[in-house]
C-alpha cells in the first residue's frame, strides 16, 4: 500500500535556479533607452532630457523696470533730495509689452511701468513715490545709483547657458524655465507604451460576475497602475484565452503601438502554459526560474524587437516581478539613471519564514518610530494573497540562505510607496 502523497512546497531548495541579481542584470543589459523625440512641454513633464538643453536667449531677454516710476540717467539726478529735487523733461513713456517710444538723453526722463523695457540711454529708475510729475517735467527727490530698480538683461541666464542637463527629469520648474526661454519642444526620451495582457481561461473582467471557479482578472489592473505610476503608458489588451494562436495574434496586433509587452500567467510548467507555448521557440523569449519567492517562473525576451516580460499568474507574484524586473527596465527605457527603489533597514516585528534557497520578498508595513524603522508582515507568504500587498508599503528582502528572519532582526526593505499614501 503506497503512502498518501505529501504536499511539499515546490523548489524550496533553490537548485538550478538563476539568482535574482543575475536575472535582473541580464534583463537590464538588454534594455536600451527609447529613441529621443521632441515633445511639447506638457507631454514632456516627467520625461528625461536626452541631450543638454541650452538657452537660445538671455533671461530676462531685455532690461526692465522693477518699479513704476521714471527711467533716468543716474548722473543727471546725482545729488537730488527732498529739499533739492532735480527736474527732468518727460520725453515719453515705456509701457509693458511695447518698445519705449523715446530714448533718454541728458536732462530727460521716460515714464515707465513695472516690467516695461528700460529705454536706451537710461540706467536707473526713480520710483513714482519719490517723484512728482508736472505737465512736461518731473521733479525727482531721490538720487538713484546706476542700475537702481533695473532688472538687467541676462541676469538670470545668459544666452547659451545650460538650462537642463542631459539625464535630468523635467519637473515643474524645468517646464517653466524652458517655456520662458522659448524651448517649446524639448528632446526627451518618450514614455514607453506598455501593452498589458492577462492570460487564462478562468479569467473574467471585474465588470462580470464570475461563474463558480472563474476568477476576476486583477493582474491587468495591478499592472496598469504600476506602469502608470512609473510614468509609462499602459495599453490594456484585455484577457486572452489559453490559446496559443489567440495569444500570438493579440500580441502581434499591438506590435505597432507597443514599446514593450507585459503578460501575466501561463509561464510555468503546466499543460496550459500558453505564453511559454506561444513564444518559447519564437522570437527571442527565454523562460527560466529565478531563486525568488514569490515570482519564480519568469519569461523575458524580445518579440518583434520589443521587450516582452512573461510574468507568472499569481497576483502577488505579478506585483513583485514587476517591482524586481519590469519597473527598472521601464525606467531604463525612459532614460532614467536611478532604477531602484529607496531602501531602509528596518527591525522585524514578527518572524518571517522563507525558503532558504531563494530570496523572499515579504510584504510588510514599514513605519518610522523613535528608534528607527520597523517592518510588520501584512499576512501570509502565499502568492495568491493579494490583500497583503494592498496593506503593505514595502517588500522586506529575506536573502537566500535564511529560512527564518527572526522578530527583532534587521531586514532591508524596498519602499514601494511613501508612508503617507
Ligand atoms: P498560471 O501561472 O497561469 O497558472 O496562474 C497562476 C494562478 O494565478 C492561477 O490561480 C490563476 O488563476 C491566477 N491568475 C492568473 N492570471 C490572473 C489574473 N490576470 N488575475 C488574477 N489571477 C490570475
Ligand atoms: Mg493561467
Amino acid at each position: 500500500m503506497s503512502s498518501a502523497p505529501r504536499y511539499v512546497h515546490d523548489h524550496d531548495s533553490g537548485e538550478g535556479l538563476r539568482s535574482v541579481e543575475e536575472a535582473r542584470d541580464d534583463v537590464l543589459s538588454r534594455i536600451t533607452a527609447l529613441t529621443p523625440i521632441e515633445l511639447p512641454l506638457t507631454d514632456a513633464l516627467g520625461c528625461v532630457a536626452a541631450a543638454d538643453i541650452s538657452s537660445p536667449v538671455a533671461l530676462p531677454s531685455f532690461p526692465s523696470s522693477a518699479m513704476d516710476g521714471f527711467a533716468v540717467r543716474a548722473s543727471d539726478v546725482a545729488g537730488a533730495s527732498p529739499d533739492r529735487p532735480v527736474e527732468l523733461k518727460i520725453v515719453g513713456r515705456a509701457m509693458i509689452g511695447h518698445r519705449p517710444d523715446a530714448t533718454v538723453g541728458s536732462g530727460e526722463a521716460v515714464a515707465i511701468a513695472t516690467g516695461a523695457p528700460v529705454p536706451a540711454g537710461a540706467d536707473a529708475i526713480v520710483p513714482i513715490e519719490n517723484a512728482e510729475a508736472l505737465d512736461e517735467v518731473v521733479r525727482l527727490f531721490e538720487a538713484p545709483s546706476e542700475g537702481r530698480h533695473v532688472r538687467p538683461q541676462g541676469e538670470d541666464v545668459a544666452a547659451g547657458d545650460l538650462l537642463v542637463p542631459q539625464g535630468k527629469r523635467l519637473g515643474a520648474p524645468e517646464l517653466g524655465l524652458l517655456a520662458n526661454a522659448g524651448v517649446p519642444h524639448p528632446m526627451v526620451h518618450p514614455r514607453p507604451r506598455v501593452v498589458v495582457l492577462s492570460t487564462g481561461d478562468e479569467l473574467v473582467p471585474p465588470t462580470s460576475t464570475p461563474d463558480f471557479g472563474q476568477v476576476h482578472d486583477s493582474n491587468a489592473y495591478t499592472l496598469f497602475g504600476a506602469v502608470r505610476e512609473v510614468g509609462a503608458m499602459p495599453i490594456m489588451a484585455g484577457i486572452v484565452r489559453d490559446d496559443v494562436e489567440q495569444l500570438r495574434d493579440t500580441v502581434f496586433s499591438y506590435d505597432l503601438q507597443a514599446d514593450a509587452f507585459v503578460s501575466s500567467g501561463g509561464v510555468s510548467v503546466g499543460e496550459r502554459d500558453v505564453v511559454k507555448a506561444a513564444f518559447f521557440q519564437r522570437g527571442d523569449v527565454r523562460f527560466y526560474r529565478v531563486a525568488m519567492q514569490p515570482g519564480m517562473p519568469q519569461g523575458f525576451g524580445f518579440v518583434e524587437g520589443k521587450p516582452f516580460f512573461g510574468l507568472p499568474g499569481n497576483p502577488v507574484s505579478v506585483f513583485v516581478s514587476f517591482e524586481i524586473f519590469v519597473r527598472p527596465a521601464i525606467l531604463k527605457m525612459m532614460g532614467r539613471a536611478q532604477l531602484s527603489r529607496p531602501e531602509v533597514s528596518a527591525t522585524l516585528t514578527a518572524d518571517v519564514e522563507g525558503p532558504a534557497g531563494k530570496t523572499q520578498y515579504a510584504r510588510v508595513e514599514v513605519a518610522r518610530g523613535a528608534d528607527g524603522w520597523s517592518a510588520t508582515p501584512t499576512g501570509g507568504r502565499g502568492s495568491n494573497l493579494i490583500s497583503t500587498i494592498a496593506r503593505a508599503n514595502g517588500l522586506a528582502i529575506v536573502p537566500t540562505g535564511t529560512s527564518v528572519a527572526r522578530a527583532g532582526s534587521q531586514v532591508r526593505v524596498m519602499l514601494f510607496r511613501s508612508s503617507e499614501d
